[in-house]
């Protein structure tokens, strides 16, 4: 879809309303993002966009293995009896379901394949990744055979001490002509509890293994790349925004709106529904819309459609490695060893960098990332 001349018209004049106010923009920044894991520059950084605009980023670095404001899990339940308060969340043709141990039990019936078979039919035991080995070779993109029928899950002690993702966030969203879909790898952008918000969750290829990868009931769930992420939005993160909006952002209060974070465009993301129950009116084809108070903004989709956000109307910034301030350069992987002849590893013992993860084709995701005229 293109947008309209008078959308584009209120966007541009939205944007432009808050030129020369980005030492404002920058402490309401800097307000929602307080945890000791993540740092805000005090000063905008130049950057380069993700299609090479000239940009003054935020730059939003976190801590994920430090982050411990979240509290994340359970996902897995470890028997059939087990029920949904031991374990997390699915998402299915809309539809959120409790990984509880009936559903374990059921999946033959629900996927209408009699080679699903997660638990101990003796026992009752869950079938369960329990170690960050096991986690790594069930999750990578061809999954290891021997954790096919395995309920999936990584714990953040996998995670690297040290582990940080750094987010370069246009602080003036630059529209685009046209909407661009969110791409595995792009993201979605970062709550302002620090958690990345990712791009849907590969479930044909977690399916197609057996295997199912739980998220709790916040929608989250790790990997070992970017730490306890989100694929769906589910009301956990809402509860924070509104402590801060109960503060001293009288705008979005009155709104009865939540915002939750930014999307990597720069735009705000809010909650699918207002506090009030209601949902957001006069959506555009990207879940955005403009209010009077609060500009233009998106609002996410529903948990259960495992796309937290369908495209964006401006061009997105991205996550960098280290202190590189351009989201063309060469994506490179975190540096950090993995062992060569592992599918996730690249000869040179780097691993695969984390949209290339989870994908059917990973030699064509790591083409794509590699910057014009090295290919
Ligand atoms: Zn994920
Ligand atoms: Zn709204």
């Amino acid at each position: 879809m293109v947008i309209s001349p008078i959308l584009l018209l209120m966007l541009t004049t939205q944007v432009n309303a808050h030129e020369g106010e980005h030492s404002d923009h920058k402490m309401t920044l800097g307000g929602f993002y307080e945890n000791a894991a993540i740092k805000v520059d005090k000063e905008l950084v130049s950057c380069t966009l993700s299609m090479g605009t000239k940009a003054l980023c935020y730059r939003i670095t976190v801590d994920v293995g430090a982050n411990t404001d979240v509290d994340a899990g359970p996902w897995c339940p470890q028997n059939i009896n087990d029920d949904s308060g031991q374990s997390g969340i699915w998402l299915e043709g809309g539809k959120v379901y409790d990984v509880d141990g009936k559903f374990i039990k059921n999946l033959a019936t629900f996927y209408k394949d009699d080679q699903w078979q997660l638990f101990n039919p003796k026992t009752g035991k869950v079938r369960v990744t329990d170690s960050k080995q096991a986690c790594l070779a069930a999750a990578r993109p061809d999954v290891d055979p021997k954790y096919h029928n395995y309920c999936v899950q990584c714990l953040p002690s996998y995670v690297e001490k040290n582990t940080t993702l750094t987010y370069l966030i246009p602080a003036k969203p630059h529209l685009l002509k046209k909407p661009q879909k969110v791409s595995p790898d792009s993201g979605v952008g970062v709550a302002f509890n620090g958690v990345k918000i990712e791009s849907s969750a590969p479930v044909d290829a977690i399916l197609g293994a057996h295997t199912i990868a739980p998220f709790d009931d916040c929608g989250g769930h790790v990997n070992t790349h970017v730490g306890y992420h989100y694929h769906a939005i589910t009301g956990c993160t809402e509860k924070a925004a509104q402590e801060h909006v109960e503060g001293d952002h009288d705008h979005d209060k009155l709104s009865q709106e939540v915002a939750i974070g930014y999307a990597m465009d720069g735009f705000k993301l809010y909650t699918h529904h207002n506090l009030d129950s209601t949902e957001a009116q006069n959506l555009d084809s990207c879940g955005g819309h403009f209010t009077k108070d609060a500009g233009y903004h998106y609002h996410v989709n529903e948990p259960g459609k495992n796309q937290i956000l369908t495209c964006f109307n401006a061009e997105p910034g991205c996550v960098v490695e280290g202190d590189e301030t351009s989201c063309t350069a060469n994506r490179r992987p975190p540096p950090q060893d993995c062992k060569e002849g592992d599918a996730s590893c690249i000869p040179g013992k780097r691993p695969l960098p984390p949209e290339c993860e989870n994908v059917d084709d990973v030699k064509a995701c790591l083409d794509s990332h590699r910057p014009p005229g090295k290919k």
